[in-house]
């Protein structure tokens, strides 16, 4: 901190005990600090790009450049075999960048469509099951999503999910009415279906864009990616290419002959071969680069989704990736971050629980208890859904955040999670696999045979007087 400022370590060190902090020459200082200390001798923390350590000072060099406009990122959803694949595919062949890598395209979660319409960066994750977890590690890559709906089929329990999670993230959503070749294809069942989640078409005098299209046929693809840049513009998605780059992991893997590498996916400013790097607790240097297409490549601006070799481990999909000065800064922030890793692991047990309800209340913690309910049968759920919601008291709302037929998914653990709520179930078993993932995510997972006994079971948590479990 002192060297980047230009100032002794030991006049430093003589604030930082002016504030009560004993401090070494090589001791981490977190955020707060930090920045208590950088107002005081004239200079500003860049929060947010590593928030333990903050210690990226803005350099008079650094705040020159000049933000552009930055294409959009965009995450597709719903239901299985509604036509996401499809749109897909169609939109990769209006690529007319595509012809050139012979249409050979590597799969590294991501890519870049050149479009006429403009560019688009697609996400390609294994469902939201990715875009949750990324969220539950504070990570907010898409800018919007698109929702697929089947046109003869309408809104179903994945279209339900989609929603929930894309709204529970606050990324807008653009909704594709696909299949609208086939005979019973009806368009207006869908945007009536969809409205009640608040998706209102904007014909009918709300904000949301729907677009008609066949991926089978080829029909409204232009259209769909024309308004992807309408949404963008709207957004005024910004980067500044002439910064050191910030960026997000995609996904990571142990390859044989290249050792770690990560597709990352870069948000602000421009990657370099050379560039020496923190990402999620490690760290390392660009050793080669390569686009979605698997060229090499040297540079790489916001926006783009690219496999970086070079890394010291396998990061998480969703830890930030950020260039820094030199060596020494990258290892000692990666060694910063593994031991605040431990920290939190250790803490990890904070999450929201029924038997915690009381004493988060009491701290001001929480005003809303959230809750997600699984049961077997439809009636269920209404009731259940409207007796939790009625248990609401000034102090306290009971939110349904989402429910659905059928037995706990991965899916919904991952959602419980990123937006600290319970999982309620009635009649189903959750599976092994289901209790460990809850466990790892410290998820309060309740499960139920009669209504009565859940409700009962909150309103004595909302009052602190729940037994506690064993
Ligand atoms: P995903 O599971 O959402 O990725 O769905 P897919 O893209 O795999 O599509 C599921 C099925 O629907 C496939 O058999 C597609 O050929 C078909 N399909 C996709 N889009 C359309 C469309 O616009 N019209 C028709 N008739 N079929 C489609």
């Amino acid at each position: 901190l002192a060297a980047r400022m230009k100032v002794k370590a030991s006049e430093v060190i003589a604030k930082l005990m002016g504030l009560g902090v004993m401090a070494t020459m090589n001791q981490v200082v977190d955020i707060e600090t930090a920045t208590l200390i950088a107002t005081d001798f004239g200079y500003e923390v860049e929060q947010g790009i590593t928030e333990e350590i903050g210690i990226q000072l803005l350099d008079a060099q650094e705040e020159g450049g000049e933000t552009k406009m930055r294409p959009p990122v965009v995450t597709v959803m719903g239901h299985v075999d509604h036509g996401k694949t499809s749109i897909l595919d169609a939109i990769r062949k209006t690529d007319v960048a595509e012809g050139e890598a012979g249409g050979i395209t590597q799969h590294i979660g991501a890519y870049h469509v050149r479009s006429k319409a403009g560019d688009v960066t697609f996400v390609d994750t294994p469902g939201h099951a990715a875009f949750t977890e990324m969220r539950s590690r504070g990570a907010q890559i898409t800018d919007l999503v698109i929702l697929v709906v089947a046109a003869d089929d309408g809104v179903m329990d994945q279209t339900k999910e989609a929603i929930n999670h894309a709204q529970a993230a606050g990324v807008p959503i653009l909704v594709a009415v696909n299949k609208i070749d086939k005979d019973n294809a009806d368009p207006d069942r869908v945007k009536r279906e969809l409205s009640d989640f608040g998706l209102i078409p904007e014909d009918w005098g709300g904000q949301t864009i729907y677009c008609e299209t066949s991926a089978k046929k080829n029909v409204g693809i232009d259209e769909l990616l024309e308004n992807i840049q309408l949404m963008a513009e709207m957004l005024e998605l910004q980067a500044d290419a002439s910064r050191k780059a910030k960026g997000r992991v995609v996904e990571a893997q142990l390859d044989k002959g290249r050792g770690a590498v990560a597709t990352v996916l870069i948000q602000d400013g421009t990657l370099r071969n050379g560039d020496y790097f923190v990402v999620g607790q490690y760290s390392g240097k660009v050793r080669a680069m390569r686009d979605d297409k698997g060229r090499p490549i040297r540079e790489a601006g916001p926006s783009a989704p690219i496999e970086v070799q070079g890394l010291s481990g396998v990061p998480l999909a969703g830890d930030e990736f950020i260039v820094v000065t030199d060596e020494k800064m990258a290892k000692n922030v990666s060694q910063a971050r593994s031991m605040k890793v431990r920290e939190t692991e250790l803490a990890a047990g904070s999450k929201i629980s029924l038997d915690k309800l009381f004493e988060k209340m009491s701290e001001g913690d929480v005003q809303e208890l959230r809750v997600i309910i699984r049961a077997d049968v439809q009636g269920t759920l209404e009731a259940f859904a409207k007796a939790a919601e009625e248990l609401s008291t000034e102090t306290i709302k009971v939110r349904v955040l989402h429910e659905g037929t059928g037995t706990i998914t991965e899916s919904d653990i991952l959602l419980a999670s990123a937006s600290d709520a319970i999982i309620i179930g009635f009649n189903v078993r959750p599976t092994a696999k289901i209790k460990d993932l809850a466990s790892r995510e410290n998820v309060d997972l309740r499960s139920y045979d009669v209504i009565y006994h859940a409700l009962d079971d909150i309103r004595k948590a909302m009052l602190g007087m729940l037994d506690p479990t064993f």
